[in-house]
């Protein structure tokens, strides 16, 4: 595409978990929109190691830190080092994200504060960390994974479900809040994406596959097109809103 057609040119993205699976694929395509990219990640240092070099190979700038979204000091440095690097944050995609599938009966209380934590708390603490850079710009891109388990659930999702559906309602709100500082927050709820996140055996997969009126599961690629909209200048009368990509399982 030629720079000038670029749709996230001199922009700044920071994505949470933007190491692998749909982060990842994210973070390359605003690259390839133009932008420059900061990733938060836990574990999997090598992945964000390797996408760094993918990012500074496309001529963007990159930046790569360690930050648990559930603890407010390391969300509080993650951030103070986007800004010290970049000098400003245009789009937040709060991606992390974790998977447990397990019977009610089964959850304990540690797996359930953990998946509020990574879902609610990293979303929220990110957010207000991100919110006064942002406000003084006076422009703002968030973005927040849901999933369509907020809207149908699903057994042995009980905790998952429940904290994706607080993040539908955290993303209403907060659009109504940060609006008026010309701050647009809006949300992704994808249907089953094959990144190895949901440890579905691969015959249930290709069972929900098979439902589907698509026919297939979908893949990372297939949601670029919903993050760069949503992180462009051609969103910018969507506010509070959804996008489903789910290959038809739910139509709401
Ligand atoms: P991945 O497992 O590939 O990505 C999850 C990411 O979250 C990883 O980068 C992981 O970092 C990071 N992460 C987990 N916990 C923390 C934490 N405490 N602090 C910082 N980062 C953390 O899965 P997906 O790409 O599939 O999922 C990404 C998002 O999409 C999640 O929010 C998920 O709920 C949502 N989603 C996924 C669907 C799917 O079917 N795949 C469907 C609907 C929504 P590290 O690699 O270092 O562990």
């Amino acid at each position: 595409m030629s720079r000038a057609a670029l749709r996230l040119r001199g922009k700044v993205a920071l994505i949470t978990g933007g190491n692998t699976g749909i982060g990842r694929t994210v973070a390359l395509a605003y690259a390839d929109e133009g932008a420059d990219v900061a990733i938060a990640w836990i574990a999997r240092e090598a992945d964000a190691a390797s996408l760094v070099a993918e990012l500074e190979k496309r001529s963007r700038r990159a930046l790569s830190v360690r930050c648990d979204v559930t603890r407010e000091a390391d969300v509080q440095a993650l951030v103070g080092a986007v800004i010290e690097r970049f000098g400003r944050i245009d789009v937040l995609v709060n991606n992390a994200g974790i998977q447990k599938p397990q019977a009610l009966t089964e959850t304990s209380l540690d797996d359930w504060e953990r998946m509020m934590a990574v879902h609610l708390r990293g979303a929220f603490l990110c957010c207000r960390e991100v919110a006064p850079a942002m406000i003084r710009q006076r422009s703002g891109r968030i973005i927040v994974l849901t999933s369509q388990l907020a809207y149908l659930g699903r057994p042995r999702y009980t905790a998952y479900s429940a904290a994706k559906g607080g993040l539908a309602t955290f993303t209403r709100a907060l659009a109504q809040e940060l609006a008026p500082h010309g701050i647009l927050v809006n949300a992704v709820a994808p249907g089953l994406i094959d990144t190895g996140f949901d440890p579905l055996p691969e015959a249930a997969k290709r069972a929900h596959a098979a439902s589907l009126p698509l026919g297939r599961l979908g893949t990372p690629d297939d949601l670029v097109g919903a993050f760069v909209f949503l992180a462009s200048d051609e969103s910018r009368y969507f506010c509070g809103q959804t996008l489903h990509p789910n290959g038809g399982e739910i139509m709401p």
